[in-house]
């Protein structure tokens, strides 16, 4: 039998960070509103917002983009009827957007701006018996719009209003014999949708429902040769990945599990020299996507050129300490188990 391995080769000429470049990336992202680029992403744009607020603040330049413009864009999007928050003025609501929303005027610290009570309403209305979330009216289930219900409450602390042993029976049923979540019950595990599980148990203070070590065996079997992860097997190495797999390691303890020298050459050497910015793999064109969780990975490996990222919340740790969510938690799932 012969194994076959997906993997790229990585060139070793980039050994550093491209900070001064990655800054003017991500500040001139979504500046030349005739782009087409920038009509295409259209239907993502308020996480576009997300991940270039994040990078820029982990890397201490968040005054390169216009807050005030920021805050404005956020509160047109919100929806008067439902109170969800859409990618764009003018789209329909969703829980992706609303989570991302959130995140940004929280990092802003003005999260009074929106209609936070219509939010949690809008969330709570998502959840289903079963104690799954739909993304939006239409109804899909996913074990992401789990994690984003439950991150997004967690900010505004309002965790009480959802049946969140329910939310957790669900989660804990989409996991899988090989230590592995995935998006429903019966489906394949995969390591964005292990992050999603692996951060909803630790924000809704059930980790301890995991079987770590199986788990974290199975993240760190993404590992190729090149260095970078993959989300499942015998998939191509992918920035995005790093992250996924890093900061279900991390908040398992199980950082150490995996070769960091080797993750952080690949990361590096999927930056593109010229116009700054992460791609999803060397030589690709690089996207605000895949920059914000290469830059998080590099974060969560330490490095001394990024402020500390929180592996749970994928937001700046002094910002979730300023508002202490993760110590409030634990308060209110003890009293509610
Ligand atoms: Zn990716």
């Amino acid at each position: 039998m012969t194994f076959v391995m997906n993997d790229v080769k990585i060139s070793p000429d980039t050994k550093s960070l491209l900070f001064e470049k990655h800054v003017e990336y991500i500040s001139n992202y979504g500046k030349d509103k005739n782009e087409y680029e920038y009509h295409m992403t259209e239907f993502l744009r308020m996480s576009g917002i997300y991940w270039g607020v994040t990078a820029l603040d982990l890397m201490g330049e968040l005054d390169k983009i216009d807050r005030d413009t920021v805050v404005e864009f956020v509160k047109k999007c919100q929806c008067p009827v439902s109170g969800g928050i859409a990618a764009c003025d003018g789209h329909d609501p969703h829980i992706l957007y609303t989570l991302s929303a959130v995140q940004i005027l929280c990092i802003y610290d003005c999260l009074s701006e929106i209609d936070t009570d219509a939010v949690v309403r809008y969330v709570g209305n998502l959840q289903q018996p079963d104690g799954s979330f739909f993304g939006d009216k239409w109804g899909e289930v996913d074990t992401r719009f789990s994690f984003c219900a439950v991150a997004t409450l967690a900010i505004l602390n309002k965790l009480d209003t959802i049946d969140l042993p329910k939310a957790v029976d669900f989660v804990m049923s989409c996991s899988n014999p090989d230590g592995g979540f995935g998006s429903k019950p019966n489906a394949e595990s995969h390591a964005g949708l292990v992050y999603c599980c692996v951060g909803f148990l630790s924000i809704t203070n059930q980790l301890h429902r995991l079987e770590c070590d199986k788990l974290a065996w199975w993240l760190c079997e993404r590992q190729l040769p090149s260095g970078g992860l993959n989300g499942r097997p015998e998939k191509l190495p992918d920035v995005c990945y790093s992250w996924w797999v890093l900061a279900s390691l991390t908040i398992m303890g199980r950082l150490h599990w995996i070769s960091a020298e080797k993750l952080q050459q690949f990361i590096l050497s999927c930056q593109d020299n010229e116009t700054g910015g992460f791609s999803d793999r060397t030589g690709n064109l690089p996207d605000i996507f895949h920059t914000l969780f290469g830059l998080g990975a590099l974060s969560l490996l330490g490095s001394d050129q990024l402020k500390k990222v929180n592996p749970t919340f994928c937001m700046p740790e002094y910002v979730i300490q300023k508002f202490n969510f993760q110590k409030r938690l634990k308060i209110t799932m003890f009293l509610g188990t």
